[in-house]
C-alpha cells in the first residue's frame, strides 16, 4: 500500500491565489510521487468565500479525482477550516497549507523525509525573517510570542506557521479536542509529541489580500493568550492584592500624619489621580475575567466549529 499524504488548505477568497497554488502543489505531488512513491489527495476547505472561490475549487475537483472539498455556510475562520479539514483527511499524514503560496509546497519533501527517515511526529515550518511585513506588524507579532511563550501551557514558536505535516496519531490527537476557541498554534503545541521546526524565509502571497487586519491580529492574540494560559486571571490578583497593600499603607501614613500635624485641606489632585488609577485597574481586571467567562460561556453552549453547506466528501 502507498502512503497517502493529505493536503488541507483552508480558502477564504482566494480565487485568484487559487491557481497559482493548484499549479504549484500538483507540481509538488508529481516529484514526490516519482521519489517517495506516495499518493496525494487534497482538501479545500471553502470557509464562506464571497468570491468565486468554490466554483473554482469545483472545477478542479470535476478533472482532478484527487480534489476533495467542503463549502461552510458562512466564514468560520481559519481555525475552523483547519479543522474540517483535518477531519475530512484520509491520509496517512496530513499537511496544512495557505492558499497563497506563503507557505512553499517544495518544504513538503523535506517534511516527509524528516518524518520518515528521522522519527520525528511532526514537522512544521517557521520562518525566520517576516520581509515584506509591515514594521509595527512584525513587532507586535514578535511581543505576542515572547508574551505568549513565557505564560502558555504549550510550547508556541515563534514565527510558527500552520503549515506543518503530521502523522495520522498528531491528527488524530487534534480532532479529539472538540473546544469552541481553536487557537491553531496552541493546539498544535498542546498535544505533544516529536515536532522538528524547518525554517524558510518569508514569502509574499502571490495573489489577493491578505484577510488580517490590525484590529483582527490583536483580537487572535487575546483569544490566543486567554485559550492557553490563566496567567493573566493570576496577575490580576496580584496587582489587587498589591494595590490593597499599598493603600492600607498609605492609611496608616494619613492617620500618622494627621495626629502629628492635623488636618490640612490640601491633596485633592492626588485623590483624583488615585481613584482614576485604581477604579482603571479594577475596570481592567474585570474586563480579564469577562473574556474568560464568555470563553465559558460559549464553550457551554456546545455549537458545531463550522457548519457544511456542501461537499463532495463521500463522491471519491
Ligand atoms: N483563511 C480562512 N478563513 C479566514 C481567513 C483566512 O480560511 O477567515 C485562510 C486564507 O484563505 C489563507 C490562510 O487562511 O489560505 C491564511 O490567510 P492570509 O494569507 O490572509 O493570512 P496571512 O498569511 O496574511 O497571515
Ligand atoms: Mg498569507
Amino acid at each position: 500500500m502507498k502512503n497517502l499524504i493529505s493536503v488541507v488548505i483552508p480558502c477564504f477568497n482566494e480565487e485568484e491565489a487559487l491557481p497559482y497554488f493548484y499549479d504549484a502543489v500538483t507540481k509538488q505531488s508529481d516529484v514526490m510521487r516519482e521519489k517517495y512513491a506516495v499518493d496525494f489527495e487534497y482538501i479545500f476547505v471553502d470557509d464562506g468565500s464571497t468570491d468565486d472561490t468554490l466554483s473554482v475549487v469545483k472545477e478542479y475537483a470535476a478533472k482532478d479525482g484527487r480534489v476533495r472539498y467542503v463549502s461552510f455556510s458562512r466564514n468560520f475562520g481559519k481555525e475552523a477550516a483547519i479543522l474540517a479539514g483535518l477531519e475530512a483527511a484520509r491520509g496517512d499524514y496530513v499537511s496544512v497549507m495557505d492558499a497563497d503560496l506563503q507557505d512553499p509546497p517544495e518544504l513538503l519533501g523535506e517534511m516527509y523525509e524528516t518524518i520518515v527517515n528521522e522519527g520525528y511526529d511532526c514537522a512544521a515550518a517557521r520562518r525566520v525573517t517576516r520581509r515584506g511585513e509591515p514594521k509595527l506588524r512584525s513587532l507586535l507579532s514578535r511581543l505576542f510570542y515572547a508574551l505568549i511563550r513565557k505564560i502558555a501551557k504549550a510550547d508556541i514558536a515563534d514565527g510558527a506557521r500552520d503549515y506543518r505535516l503530521m502523522t495520522r496519531k498528531v491528527v488524530d490527537a487534534i480532532i479529539s479536542m472538540r473546544e469552541y476557541n481553536r487557537f491553531s498554534k496552541g493546539i498544535f503545541g498542546w498535544v505533544g509529541f516529536k515536532t522538528k521546526w524547518i525554517e524558510f524565509e518569508n514569502a509574499k502571497r502571490v495573489a489577493g489580500e491578505t484577510k488580517w487586519s490590525m484590529w483582527k491580529l490583536l483580537l487572535y492574540s487575546a483569544d490566543g493568550i486567554t485559550s492557553f494560559s490563566t496567567m493573566p486571571l493570576a496577575v490580576s490578583s496580584v496587582v489587587g492584592m498589591l494595590m490593597c497593600v499599598i493603600a492600607f499603607v498609605m492609611i496608616l501614613v494619613i492617620i500618622a500624619k494627621t495626629i502629628i500635624w492635623g488636618d490640612p485641606v490640601a491633596g485633592y489632585p492626588s485623590l483624583v489621580c488615585i481613584i482614576f488609577l485604581v477604579s482603571g485597574i479594577q475596570l481592567f481586571c474585570l474586563g480579564i475575567l469577562g473574556q474568560y467567562l464568555a470563553k465559558t460561556y460559549i464553550e457551554t453552549k456546545k455549537r458545531p466549529v463550522y457548519i457544511i453547506k456542501e461537499n463532495n466528501l463521500e463522491d471519491n
